[in-house]
């Protein structure tokens, strides 16, 4: 028997998650049976433990869209038992039993072997915010960095925590929007060169551009702020377009793409290759200041769930909960 977060639908339509027992037997089918060590809170997830957010179509569930642990059993030749393994994407969480367990049990081809310098608890650190920010990262940098700051929106959440630290790790200058006054000191620990007041960029302006301002941007909140970013980057610079933390609509008008050269990168972690998962995972080994990540670490373990699940919905999660699953 082991403990998981379980979601249930009653007949009145309504959710409840609860830790259960569950028996291995129970786990969904798979080539590699993992022993989760830990998990982490992204806002799906806060969708996936709450009403669903139509994500999740068969009940009971075991939210969690990303984990770290330890590979236990496994029929495909690339995982050996004692491998340790990261998972992200694959709509793990939602339409398949994810990581709010202390084992799981999923395809090969969804898994990542961890790179040598992580822990599975800096992995979760990092988490699929993370790896999304790194991927951000990756597509500016496909497309060149120009002189002007980095802007990094929705600066005190998970991805922005992660692309914040990265970006000033990689020697970029970074500006960072947020509406948490309170988090200026600690977005400047993690590399925050300039603190822009959500306020500011949410002002509403007229004109389709002003001064060039941003040498790229990871905005994870999309909405009016995207909007008003997008008249505001420098020419020919890049916004990587991650999350809608802040809204769906997108009230922008074509000229800065015409007359700046703006592009807009849309980033998706989800149905990421293999190839293109593992370089990521690689480059953040590599370039994340792993000293850094103690500063953005919330610790969890699977009875905060519940309630954890609210709170991110609500926007009050700062940088990253990291869920011991055996704690
Ligand atoms: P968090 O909730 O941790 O962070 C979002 C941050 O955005 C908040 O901390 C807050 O930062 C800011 N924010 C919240 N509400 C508003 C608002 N109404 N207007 C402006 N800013 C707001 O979420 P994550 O960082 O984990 O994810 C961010 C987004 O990215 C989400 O939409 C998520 O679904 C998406 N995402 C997308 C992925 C992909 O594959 N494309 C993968 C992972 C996440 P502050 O207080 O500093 O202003």
């Amino acid at each position: 028997m082991f403990d998981a977060v379980v979601v249930r639908k009653g007949d009145d339509g309504k959710t409840s998650a609860q830790v259960e027992q569950l028996e291995v037997s129970d786990l969904p089918e798979g080539e590699v049976l993992v022993s989760v060590e830990y998990t982490t809170v992204n806002y799906k997830d806060g969708l996936c433990i709450g009403s669903g957010g139509g994500l999740v179509r068969t009940y009971p569930h075991v939210p969690g869209i990303d984990f770290a642990g330890t590979v236990e059993e496994s029929s495909d030749d690339r995982y050996a038992p004692g491998d340790k393994v990261v998972l992200t994407g694959w709509r793990v969480g939602e339409a398949h039993w994810g990581g709010y367990a202390q084992k799981a049990r999923v395809k090969a081809d969804w898994l990542v072997p961890l790179p040598e310098g992580l822990t599975t608890r800096a992995a979760m650190a990092v988490g699929t915010a993370g790896f999304t920010a790194m991927l951000a990262v990756m597509a500016l940098e496909d497309r060149g960095i120009k002189a002007g700051p980095v802007l990094v929106t929705g600066a005190s959440g998970g991805v922005g925590s992660v692309a914040t630290t990265i970006l000033a790790g990689l020697g970029h200058r970074v500006a960072c929007v947020t509406g948490r006054p309170e988090s200026a000191d600690y977005l400047r620990d993690l590399g925050a060169a300039e603190i822009v007041a959500r306020d500011e960029i949410n002002e509403t302006v007229k004109k389709p551009l002003e001064g060039e301002r941003w040498g790229g941007c990871v905005d994870a909140v999309g909405g009016a702020m995207l909007a008003r970013v997008l008249g505001q980057m420098e020419y020919g610079a890049s916004v990587a377009a991650v999350g809608l933390a802040g809204g769906a609509d997108l009230p922008a008008t074509v000229i800065p793409f015409l007359l700046r050269g703006v592009s807009l990168l849309g980033i998706d972690s989800v149905l990421q290759p293999f190839e293109s998962r593992q370089r990521a995972w690689e480059r953040i080994a590599r370039d994340l200041p792993l000293d850094k990540l103690d500063a953005m670490i919330q610790p969890a373990t699977l009875s905060d769930l519940p309630k954890l699940g609210a709170e991110i919905l609500d926007g009050q999660v700062r940088g990253r909960v990291v869920v011991d699953v055996n704690g």
